[in-house]
């Protein structure tokens, strides 16, 4: 049996990046029930990617009776079947596919880690992400960020010397920006980057818009920063065309569409010698501990989704001092209000 439900997460702030603001988003909860086992899993819908939480309810109700039809334990087959019934709104086809893996680890009485053989002291720490502000809100956010030894601003603005200046003015731990496509010319987005760099940056993500392509490929020849990928890829077929212009991969369980297509991912950016980013949505404890059972695979990892929301029905892997930490627990490791 599969239930849905619409659930209502609340920031602590508002959260602006160069493409728009939210105070609250609207994430779907999927509950699987079989032989008294029970797996959850959770969809970030996004807007970047024509996803709303209507639809992917929709997605899902349309995609369930897979569940009835397969041994779930087969979830190679099951898998293969999603990616046919779910073309789009891939962030439906990720709930099911964490509920799945949920239901598995709880079968087998395994967390997912363990069952993929992955050692958890190899997780990088998680960074913590900084939205698009005044500078006193930034100050202030920065400050409440103190537990966190790196962080990820967004950038990508006609501010964004304003915005470093005023992390730096607080702290002078690593940080990341991520632009989220705001840069729309290479020389000037080259001057930033080079900017940037002097500030103790380590790396930008998605500097410029996903199409423009050879644009970023020239922006990385002269670049002294890496650059990762985020809007440019979605799943494992994206990613080796980008292999000419971008440094990095960032994977995300919603654009994936699950974790099996992220360890897909995983093994195909190690294989064309790409750097692995692992980020996330605004999500709850449960898509985030999800992507953690990965983190051990990655070189960087950005899952704060939870961090940043007031109202998280759920609890699974913690952060303590950026570090992520994982419960033991079967499955996800997850527990809470449906
Ligand atoms: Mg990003």
């Amino acid at each position: 049996m599969i239930e849905v439900k619409i659930k209502r997460l609340e920031l602590a702030h508002t959260w602006t990046i160069s493409r728009n603001s939210s105070d609250f988003k609207d994430n779907v909860f999927v509950r699987i029930q079989k032989d008294g086992i029970v797996g959850y899993g959770e969809a970030a819908p996004n807007v970047r990617y024509g996803e709303n939480a209507q639809l992917t309810v929709h997605k899902i109700e349309e995609a369930k009776g897979l569940f009835a039809e397969h041994d779930l334990y087969n979830y190679v087959d099951l898998k293969t079947a999603l990616d046919k019934k779910i073309i789009d709104q891939s962030c439906a086809k990720a709930a099911l596919d964490i509920a799945l893996m949920d239901w598995i680890g709880n079968a087998l009485q395994v967390p997912l880690y363990k069952l993929w053989g992955l050692n958890i002291s190899r997780s990088p720490l998680t960074s913590f992400s900084i939205g698009i502000d005044t500078p006193e809100i930034i100050r202030q956010k920065v400050k409440e960020a103190s537990d966190y030894p790196i962080l990820k601003i967004k950038v990508g603005t006609k501010d964004d010397e304003m915005i470093i200046n005023t992390v730096r003015s607080v702290t002078d731990k690593p940080i990341r920006v991520d632009a989220n496509e705001g840069w729309k010319i290479k020389e000037e987005a080259l001057e930033k980057i080079q900017w940037l760099k002097s500030q103790g940056v380590e790396f930008v993500e998605q500097p410029m818009p996903s199409t423009m392509l050879e644009e970023t490929a020239w922006l990385r020849e002269r670049s002294d920063l890496p650059i990762i990928a985020d809007e440019a890829v979605k799943t494992a077929a994206d990613i080796p065309k980008l292999a000419t212009a971008y440094d990095g991969i960032n994977i995300k369980l919603m654009k994936a569409g699950g974790l099996l297509e992220a360890l897909r991912m995983i093994q195909m950016a190690k294989a064309l010698d790409l750097k692995i980013m692992l980020g996330c949505m605004i999500e709850s404890s449960v898509a985030i501990s999800a992507a953690a059972h990965l983190a051990p695979y990655v070189d960087w990892a950005d899952l704060d989704g939870n961090l940043l929301i007031k109202n998280d029905p759920f609890s699974g892997v913690k952060v303590k001092d950026g570090q992520l930490v994982y419960n033991n627990k079967p499955g996800l490791g997850v527990e809470g209000n449906f």
